[in-house]
């Protein structure tokens, strides 16, 4: 008897094993079912989200209230780069940051060049494209041309094809899926972008200046003129000669707003519209920028609602 019982816990004891191994497989394929995807902006996180639905694990390198040509490296990044099964980056040097973070990441996967890095770059009509050759010891923060197209909800398709093509490049039994969602989302940024057109209407051709040269494709896709920008030059701190020259135009063309990103210099934002007798604007310069703007539809929709009825007044 004793010893038939010990044969029965035996196989008990095997059964249990065996149903154990078998659900830690079950957990580790679902697990292994999404991909671990690193972007460095917010904006980048969730247009990949839009495309890879729940098949995708999104985080981002960078916040939506900071500067993304500033960003400190931290351990904790190559940590969270360690595991990446792919990286989203915006390119044209607006994240060449990640470079140092993805070297101490030890992580064959995503290095420049690799199959898990995504450049969504590529085929955008970049604009500002300098024609000389800057000289980066001025701390010109554009060498490429204006990196930050991101804001033009015209060339999401673009940036969501890129996209596509990468995640479908990591896992191509889910192309479809990837397909789908990405046209279930630009069948969405359609009818917004109708309303959106709808709204600029009545404002366009309205000249506006800038803090930093941040709107160029934003304002273009809406029929919008830059006149000036605060920065004299991208990235670096304007001279005083430079600000009374910008007041002066302000006046001049009756500039009625100066855009400004949450990152910004707001007191000097404030104090060159009240002498200019414009009105400072605060906008959505990345998704999460302002309360509200928590998702890519949402940061466009306040970007344009914000602005055209600022043009209106
Ligand atoms: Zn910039």
């Amino acid at each position: 008897m004793r010893s038939k019982g010990a044969i029965m816990s035996k196989r008990f004891c095997a059964l249990v094993l065996l149903i154990v191994a078998a659900v830690l497989i079950v957990s580790e394929a679902d697990g292994a079912r999404k991909l671990r995807v690193i972007a460095t902006i917010p904006d980048l996180k969730a247009l990949t989200e839009a495309v890879g639905g729940d098949l995708v694990e999104v985080d981002s390198l960078s916040r939506g209230t900071v500067n993304a040509h500033e960003i400190e490296i931290r351990p904790s990044m190559m940590l969270k780069l360690r595991r990446a099964d792919i990286v989203v980056e915006n390119g044209l040097e607006l994240d060449k940051w990640i470079d140092v973070a993805v070297q101490g990441s030890n992580n064959d996967n995503i290095v420049r060049g690799g199959a898990g890095v995504i450049d969504v770059s590529r085929g955008i009509p970049v604009l500002e494209v300098p024609t000389v050759r800057i000289d980066r010891s001025m701390g010109d923060v554009h060498p490429l041309g204006n990196p930050h197209y991101s804001l033009d909800p015209g060339v999401a398709p673009i940036i969501t094809q890129n996209i596509l093509e990468g995640l479908s490049r990591a896992a191509p039994e889910h192309r479809t899926t990837f397909e789908r969602n990405r046209q279930a989302f630009l069948a969405q940024l359609d009818s917004r972008m109708g309303e959106w057109t709808k709204l600029m209407e009545p404002v366009k051709g309205s000249k506006v200046v800038v803090y930093h040269p941040q709107w160029i494709y934003f304002l273009t896709r809406f029929g919008l003129i830059e006149t000036g920008w605060v920065e004299e030059r991208p990235g670096i701190p304007p001279a005083p000669g430079h600000l009374v020259r910008l007041v002066r135009v302000m006046k001049d063309e009756k500039i009625k707003v100066l855009i400004y990103a949450p990152w910004n210099d707001e007191k000097l934002a404030e104090r060159i519209a009240e002498e200019a007798g414009a009105k400072p604007l605060l906008l959505a310069a990345m998704v999460g920028g302002v309360k509200g703007a928590d998702s890519y539809l949402a940061a466009v929709d306040y970007n344009v609602r914000t602005l055209s009825q600022a043009l209106r007044q």
